[in-house]
């Protein structure tokens, strides 16, 4: 199952679809760890949203016990700086003792992206025409 959801300025009436759906690529763990699959693995997935700490990851992956978070697929991801938001791979790795995450930087200023579940209404959505907050209109579209 793959979905998505709407989002509307009320001053341009600009709709903004999010694709949320961790898609058929890496829809299982299992894909996310087998590196034969070049572009469902978690280097490529990482590397798809543009991860920054690659290094970091690679080196992450060498270690023993490596667990991902039940719940990874596509996100939002907020900038505080422009206050605009993408969609990125979020997931987290652990081991046993250590933990690493991955840090996607702003496409437009370059700043470090917050992950933002979408349900956090702490957080709102700019339009990046008219500069003013976006709603969500509830609507979630979904596909098989
Ligand atoms: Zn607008
Ligand atoms: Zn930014």
């Amino acid at each position: 199952m793959e979905y998505g959801s709407i989002l509307k300025c009320n001053k341009c009436n600009r709709e903004y679809f999010l694709y949320l759906g961790n898609g058929m690529i890496s829809f299982c763990e299992e894909q996310l760890f087998d590196f034969n699959n070049k572009y469902g693995n978690i280097i490529a997935r990482s590397n798809n949203s543009g991860i920054v700490n690659m290094h970091e990851l690679q080196e992450f992956l060498k270690l023993e016990n490596v667990k991902i978070n039940k719940n990874f697929k596509n996100d939002f991801y907020y900038c505080d700086k422009c206050k605009s938001f993408e969609i990125k791979f979020y997931y987290y790795l652990r081991n046993d003792s250590k933990l690493f995450v991955p840090k996607y930087r702003c496409k437009r200023c370059n700043h470090i992206l917050n992950h933002t579940p979408k349900k956090n209404t702490h957080y709102s959505y700019y339009c990046c025409k008219c500069n003013v907050s976006i709603e969500d209109t509830g609507f979630v579209v979904e596909w098989d």
